[in-house]
């Protein structure tokens, strides 16, 4: 395999045609001081709860080029996962379900486009570069940000200026330059706070750091164990993940029901109902979410979220989540992501 300089806009040609949403191209190279600096902290504040292999892989997060031996360019990519199945409340004979796990593992279809975005440019999977989708020590949102897709807000993720966040990331590490590359654009926040305020466990530090261990998202799908005191009421009949910080973002006006038929959900899980999913067996379990990134959180951890909002659990303390009780949690998890960007 020799370098050789790729064309950027044949690059994003290739992404458009895997119906990618937005891509962006950045030289590999480690990451800025400021976002180290950010990272490393954010580590030593203990907010990464129990992901140690945030801090073993440290070197290959901060440096890239240490992930991919010969790697030159990074090109990340978004995939509109938005479907518009309503946000389920028990009141309304449904529980919520987080948008994103409705429907077919995003790991398996990023991955897949991003590999035919490569044969579409000439180049081999595994000889020319890499794809990866949340599957390697890389931070996704910052390069996505860095790469100009859009810019890192107050609640974590990454926001395409029109068009919101219900997006996969997914990147490309190639061993090969590129003719032009991208720029960071600046954060349209502005004064705005929804984010923050919509948040039931104060999880988001308003600097666009996440707390992993006051979060549901960490809490209902990576956490073993019982949930800590004060999770199930926080959790507002939502039996895996939380979208409300998402919910919440003025910028999330613009989305639109992706055109991936795969994360729509199928006609079984949306059928699901309160008294269903209290009834739940392992076989159904396995049915409604073979080939979904829901097993993740394995039937045990599922079952015990759906009894926490059913008010089926050992009882739980409905005073709001504090330090003292979520710092004694036995915070065991894999790591959800990264959460600082
Ligand atoms: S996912 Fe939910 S708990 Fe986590 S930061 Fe957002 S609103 Fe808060
Ligand atoms: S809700 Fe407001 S502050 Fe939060 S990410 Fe969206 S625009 Fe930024």
């Amino acid at each position: 395999m020799t370098p050789h300089t790729l064309s950027a806009a044949a690059i994003k040609a290739a992404a458009a045609a895997e119906g990618f949403s937005a891509c962006g191209i950045s030289p590999a190279a480690p990451m800025d001081a400021e976002h180290a600096e950010r990272l490393r902290q954010w580590v030593a504040n203990g907010h990464h709860a129990q992901m140690d292999y945030l801090v073993r892989h440290m070197d290959l997060r901060l440096d890239p080029r240490l992930l991919t031996e010969g790697a030159q360019t990074i090109v990340s990519v978004a995939l509109n996962y938005y479907n518009d199945w309503p946000t389920a409340t028990p009141e309304a004979g449904r529980y919520a379900f987080a948008r994103y796990a409705r429907g077919r593992d995003y790991h398996d279809v990023v991955r897949e486009r991003l590999e035919a975005m490569m044969h579409r440019l000439g180049l081999v999977p595994h000889t020319d570069g890499r794809a990866c989708c949340d599957t390697a020590p890389l931070d996704e949102r910052y390069w996505a940000a860095r790469s100009g897709l859009g810019w890192c807000g107050r609640n974590g993720q990454l926001i395409i200026p029109g068009a919101g966040s219900y997006f996969f990331l997914g990147e490309l590490i190639l061993n090969h330059p590129a003719d032009t590359y991208d720029h960071p654009i600046a954060s349209h926040c502005g004064t705005c706070r929804r984010c923050l305020d919509a948040c039931p466990t104060a999880a988001l530090a308003g600097d666009g750091t996440l707390d992993a261990r006051r979060c549901l998202s960490y809490l209902t799908i990576e956490h073993r164990g019982d949930l800590p005191q004060g999770t199930a009421p926080a959790m507002g009949g939502c039996i895996y993940g939380c979208d409300r910080c998402a919910e919440a973002c003025p910028w999330n006006s613009h989305a639109r029901p992706t055109a991936v038929p795969d994360f729509h959900p199928s006609p079984a899980l949306a059928a699901m109902t309160p008294a269903a999913w209290q009834a739940l067996t392992i076989e159904q379990y396995r049915r409604l979410f073979k080939g979904s990134a829901v097993k993740r959180a394995k039937y045990e951890g599922l079952l015990r979220n759906i009894r926490a909002v059913g008010g089926d659990a050992a009882p739980l303390d409905a005073a709001p989540l504090d330090d003292k009780r979520l710092d004694e949690a036995p915070l065991d998890a894999p790591p959800l992501g990264d959460a600082a960007c």
